[in-house]
């Protein structure tokens, strides 16, 4: 009996799988539409530079009508339309970024995934997507998460030598894996964005940021705080010494307009600044 009551767990098991599979597949057909019609469009949210209130740069975060990024990202990824739709998203950025830079400054920040990472041209789309738009690569962040970089010798080798055109490599939600600082020390990066779990932590918020943030500068690192959501985070951040922070305190992410228009009157517009979908 209990060997009978296995197998039919086993089958439970399997048809659940089964479905997840049959449901990422249905997803990626229809992303695979989106990015043939031309609905994937791309949102832009500020990094402040702490110190003076200024918006140092925007990260391009991909948006598909209602659909949030973290429910159709992994499909895209599994099935490798990630490379395509990454592509667009970095073209759409570096567009929209280079007469943002021109005008203020402002360099763009954009997420790349393990998949893109790994394969062989990936720099040369990059330095395409620069060339086409006129964006210096000075002005173009990428953004990967800690952890792509271990045991994948391309993906660094393609990171080194972007970072030799002067492009800068930032890893994106640190503190949410396992790597540590140490494993940092060796990477070619060059800004540590600490995940927003950081401040949600309550009272242990205060000294764990400032030990990233002091580890990371230890390590020549720029910090960003990610998750930034009150003007006291924001004060906190200030003292501890970090330089940069992100968060709907400063703005929400937003289609490229309204993103010119605050670039423009920067004087705390962004603080009232909603997502508008
Ligand atoms: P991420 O790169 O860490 O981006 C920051 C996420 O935090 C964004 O979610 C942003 O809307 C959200 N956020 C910003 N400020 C706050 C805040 O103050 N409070 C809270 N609670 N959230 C805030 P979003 O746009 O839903 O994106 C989720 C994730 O999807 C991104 O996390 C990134 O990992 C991935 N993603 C987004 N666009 C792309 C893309 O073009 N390519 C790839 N590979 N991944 C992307
Ligand atoms: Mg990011
Ligand atoms: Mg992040
Ligand atoms: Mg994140």
């Amino acid at each position: 009996a209990a060997k009978a009551a296995g197998k039919d767990r086993a089958v439970v098991y399997e048809a659940a799988l089964r479905e997840t599979r049959l449901r990422r597949l249905a997803v990626v057909e229809r992303l695979r539409t989106a990015l043939v019609t031309d609905e994937i469009t791309v949102h832009y949210q500020p990094i402040v530079t702490l110190r003076t209130g200024c918006v140092d740069a925007v990260e391009a975060l991909v948006r598909w009508q209602s659909t949030p990024p973290d429910a159709f990202i992994p499909a895209a990824e599994d099935s490798g339309l990630i490379v395509p739709l990454g592509d667009r998203v970095l073209r759409a950025a570096c567009r929209a970024a280079a007469p943002w830079h021109d005008r203020h400054g402002t360099s763009v920040t954009v997420n790349v995934s393990p998949r893109q990472l790994r394969e062989p041209d990936f720099a040369v789309m990059v330095r395409r997507a620069l060339l086409d738009s006129g964006l210096p690569a000075t002005a173009l962040i990428l953004e990967i998460t800690e952890g792509v970089l271990v045991g994948s010798a391309l993906a660094i080798a393609h990171l080194h030598e972007l970072r030799q055109d002067g492009v800068r490599v930032a890893v994106d939600d640190f503190g949410t894996g396992y790597s540590s600082l140490a494993y940092l020390r060796d990477l070619p990066i060059d800004i540590l964005k600490i995940d927003r779990s950081f401040l949600r932590s309550g009272p242990a918020s205060r000294p764990m940021v400032r030990s990233v943030v002091d580890l990371a500068h230890g390590l020549g690192l720029v910090t960003v705080t990610e998750g930034v959501e009150t003007a006291a985070q924001a004060a906190m951040l200030v003292e501890l010494g970090c330089d940069k922070g992100q968060g709907w305190h400063f703005g929400r992410p937003s289609p490229a307009g309204q993103m010119s228009a605050l670039l423009e009157n920067r004087t705390g517009a962004w603080l009232t600044d909603r997502e508008t979908p």
